[in-house]
């Protein structure tokens, strides 16, 4: 049986190029090197198989999908462990860098520079062959991928180890208005998006001579107190104070942050003691916290909270969670709450060669009992190593282990000197969290240059005045969650 559900259109192209094209699928001519190297066909020809055309490969072919922290972890354990020709390896990935998520917040606050939380993945890797473009379905009895390369045609690809490493979307609900309306914070397009966005409505407040209006504009709603909404509403709520200074004709008491959860506390997921001191440090910088409380409906001009208040605001900023990437659904295999059930060594029962692990696979935890490891970078990086062993074990080189690891602890970066951190179970906040926490980001910052950048990005930030331009490179009705986050490739 053919595991594989895939996008629509996509769908509807590809098997209009089957119907028309002079050969199969899998028996494509040597256009497959082109396509292999991401020159995907032209509109109208037959999609390209660089896969199946490589019965006579001598070598296994391990693909990973994903250039985050779970495939590039996967990938440099590879090429480290795997002789040259024990395999060819190749990824697959829409971006050619890891971005290193932690930091997103302080993009749209402007203190870090977006390309500085981007580790690149030509820089990182040597001997893997990078495709850009997104995967859209697994053939798990053919043992292809098809990718949807340049221009989104698609194109398919041969493998003998699959990695899927494709992280998650920002996860939306059936609320009215929040498609089209909220704004995400996932990746770096949505974070300098934001960044403009919040100057824009500054600007248009500075300019209005109505006091309503002036004051919706002035009002921004980040829905989600878990540490990304945390962290961003304080740091928002920080960074339009210090803008306040270009725009005489607002005043600070017209500026209004709120932070809306549906649970009782600020940080649920986080130990105690880290919700307690970032509610306070929220309360001290004056952003408005609204507990128990969500959101049912947004509007250009306002949203409508569970509480059936009306609040007038053109911003809200949905940090509610994450959902796995759909693509792992299309496998067939049992899935919990969306992620891919793995085994403890990353493999997916009854599919031979398929890994998956990250956030979108639900990877047994020992220490907590064998409930799925939490979405965090942290359990994505070390399974990322510990999946590239066993992949290379699979393949002959080292033997398989299962994934173990003990949780570290947490670190909040709630702007300036203030943070809370319980790094090994220890309780900081103030002063000693906010220096924990920035050397913990730059050892976990992959790559020297970007820790390089990162650190001066810092060290301006705090002695320089802040620059509060827009920049423009999105257009607005560009900057849904759908979107920027292309949902729409795994709508089946
Ligand atoms: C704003 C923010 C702040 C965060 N802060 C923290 C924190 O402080 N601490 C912490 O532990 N965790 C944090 N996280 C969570 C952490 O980022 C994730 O748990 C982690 O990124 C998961 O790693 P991953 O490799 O599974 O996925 P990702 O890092 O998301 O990588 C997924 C990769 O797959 C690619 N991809 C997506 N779809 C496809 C496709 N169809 N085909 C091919 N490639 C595809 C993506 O482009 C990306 O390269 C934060 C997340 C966000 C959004």
């Amino acid at each position: 049986m053919r595991n594989s559900v895939t996008v629509a259109r996509v769908t509807r192209q590809v098997e209009q190029w089957r119907r028309t094209a002079p050969f199969e699928s899998g028996m494509a001519p040597q256009s497959g090197m082109a396509s292999q190297s991401g020159a995907a066909p032209q509109s109208g020809a037959a999609p390209a198989t660089s896969g199946p055309a490589e019965h006579g490969r001598a070598r296994p072919k391990v693909i990973v999908v994903g250039s985050g922290y779970a495939g590039l972890g996967v990938l440099s354990h590879l090429e480290a462990r795997l002789p040259a020709h024990a395999a060819d390896l190749a990824l697959v990935s829409p971006v050619d860098h890891l971005l290193y998520t932690s930091l997103l917040p302080q993009v749209a606050a402007g203190d870090i520079e977006p390309r500085h939380l981007a580790v690149s993945v030509r820089g990182t890797l040597r001997r893997t062959v990078s495709h850009l473009g997104h995967v859209t379905e697994i053939d798990t009895k053919r043992r292809t991928i098809t990718v949807l390369g340049r221009a989104d045609v698609p194109y398919t690809l041969a493998w003998d180890r699959l990695v899927l490493a494709p992280g998650a979307h920002t996860r939306t609900f059936d609320i009215p208005g929040l498609a089209d309306h909220g704004l995400g914070m996932k990746n770096l397009a949505e974070a300098v998006y934001l960044r403009d966005h919040v100057l824009r409505q500054l600007a248009y407040a500075d300019a209005s001579p109505d006091a309503a209006a002036r004051r919706a504009h002035c009002t921004f709603v980040v829905v989600g107190a878990g540490y990304t909404g945390t962290e961003l509403a304080a740091q928002m709520r920080r960074f339009t104070v210090k803008a306040l200074e270009q725009f005489p004709r607002l005043r600070l008491e017209q500026v209004r942050w709120l932070l809306l959860d549906l649970a009782d506390k600020v940080l649920p997921e986080l130990d105690e003691h880290l919700g307690i001191g970032a509610r306070q440090v929220l309360r001290e910088r004056g952003v408005e916290i609204r507990l128990k409380t969500s959101v049912r409906e947004v509007r250009t001009d306002a949203v409508t909270l569970t509480s059936g208040e009306v609040i007038p605001t053109h911003t809200l900023v949905w940090c509610a969670g994450v959902t796995p990437n759909p693509l792992v659904g299309s496998l067939g295999a049992e899935t919990v709450r969306g992620r891919v059930v793995v085994d403890e060594r990353f493999q997916v029962p009854g599919l031979s060669g398929v890994f998956a692990l990250g956030d979108a696979a639900a990877v047994p935890d020992s220490t907590r009992g064998g409930l799925p490891a939490g979405q965090t970078a942290q359990n994505a990086v070390r399974q990322g190593a510990a999946a590239g062993r066993n992949v290379a074990a699979s393949l002959g080189y080292g033997g398989m282990r299962p994934y173990r690891h003990r949780d570290l602890g947490f670190v909040v970066d709630l702007g300036g000197a203030d943070a809370v951190a319980n790094p090994l179970g220890l309780r900081l906040s103030g002063v000693p969290a906010a220096a924990v926490t920035r050397a913990y980001h730059l050892l976990a910052l992959r790559s020297a240059t970007n820790r390089a950048y990162v650190a001066a990005d810092w060290l301006l930030a705090a002695l320089v005045k802040p620059r509060t331009v827009q920049l423009g490179f999105l257009p607005p009705p560009q900057a849904t969650i759908a979107q920027v986050e292309r949902t729409e490739l795994y709508q089946s």
